[in-house]
């Protein structure tokens, strides 16, 4: 079969990125998405101020009106930012941009501690790189010992940083990934801040002292999933190098006006309601830890991993109790854990009451 034959041999053994829809669920926590949607007068105004976008037009390649928002939050040159069609795609710009084999080396690396996100890896392969594992601890704390041998014997060209880590929740040093910065000047490091509105840390302050860090944000976490916007803040030299590659009309119109209304106009209500589930978080982290039959991970994020005997039961239970989490049960140092994405108070109520 063509497509068999044609196939980049290390993806063969990879499935795609599959998310279940049971029927009936009434609180949606697998997606690590904020639950508040916009109030009806401001989803009103985003709409007027949608309807004036010129869609026969191609978008502004540039984002100006994001990119000139986005540097005066941050305090940098615009010329820092690169923007991407959610971060997945900044990921994906990163691998194909600086995959330069070292001298003597087949193919170019692309380390991270494992378990994360699952986008690296894919990258990593779908460029024709070398995934570079790095195992995190049975509680999923960085081992630097381990971290520093690793990237000074297989020499990747990047490595990324999920600060706080997907779907583990952890938060690692800041002092550990600092180090790294500075151990290896010759390694580019990603600080991929997702879920900095929950953690309330970031490494952003470490750019200018740095060529070598980056910082990844996307505003998906923070109720535009919808939108899939993401933005790099890197050194005029990485980020100029990026957008050498970056297709052109990458973020939409629709989609850059909408994170430009509501950076603008209504910062306010995303911040409140990464507040409001920040608190939620402390009351389900408390509330899932008096379970006997679960233990619970440490978490920055918003949502929580929690390990349970009988993960993938408890998972259909759930679901058929109209709660959906995402389930990582499978051989492996995931085996048993559940990740629960933070939700509105409702929707964590029903997740605590099917839990019974
Ligand atoms: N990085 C991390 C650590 C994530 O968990 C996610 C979303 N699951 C992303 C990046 C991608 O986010 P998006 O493409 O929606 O910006």
């Amino acid at each position: 079969m063509i497509a068999d034959e044609l196939l980049r041999a290390e993806l063969a053994a990879l499935a795609p990125y599959a998310i279940p829809h049971p029927p009936n669920i009434r609180a949606k926590l697998d997606a690590n998405e904020s639950p508040h949607p916009l109030p009806p007068a401001v989803a009103a105004a985003l709409g007027a101020h949608l309807a004036e976008v010129a869609l026969h037009r191609y978008p502004d390649g540039h984002a100006a009106a994001l990119r000139a928002l986005v540097a005066r939050e941050h305090g940098v040159d615009p010329a820092q930012l690169v923007f991407g069609n959610g971060s997945d795609e900044l990921i994906t710009l990163l691998m194909a941009t600086f995959a330069r084999p070292r001298p003597g080396a087949a193919r170019a690396g692309v380390a991270y501690p494992t378990p994360t996100f699952v986008v690296y890896r894919i990258g990593a392969l779908s460029h024709g790189l070398a995934p570079v594992e790095i195992p995190l601890g049975s509680d999923f704390t960085l081992d630097e010992d381990r971290l520093h041998d690793t990237l000074a014997r297989e020499r990747p060209n990047v490595v990324y940083f999920a600060l706080p880590n997907n779907p583990t929740g952890t938060l690692w040093p800041r002092a550990a990934i600092l180090s790294v910065v500075e151990r290896h000047p010759d390694i580019l490091v990603i600080a991929d801040e997702a879920y900095f509105a929950y953690s309330g840390e970031t490494m952003l302050d470490l750019l200018p002292a740095h060529e070598n860090l980056a910082i990844m944000r996307t505003l998906s976490k923070v109720g535009l999933a919808g939108a899939r916007v993401g933005y790099l803040v890197a050194s005029r030299a990485v980020a100029g190098a990026i957008e050498k590659i970056r297709p052109p009309y990458n973020v939409g119109s629709l989609n850059q006006a909408a994170a430009a209304f509501l950076l603008a106009e209504h910062r306010e209500l995303l911040d409140a309601a990464a507040r409001a589930v920040i608190d939620e978080r402390e009351r389900v982290v408390a509330a899932l830890a008096a379970h006997r039959d679960l233990l619970v991970f440490p978490t920055r994020a918003n949502f929580v991993l929690v390990r349970a005997a009988f993960a993938t039961a408890l998972w259909h239970r759930l679901a058929e109790r109209g709660v959906l989490v995402r389930n990582f049960d499978r051989p492996g140092p995931l085996a048993g854990c559940l990740r629960v994405t933070i939700g509105t108070r409702e929707e964590n109520d029903a997740l605590l009451g099917a839990l019974g």
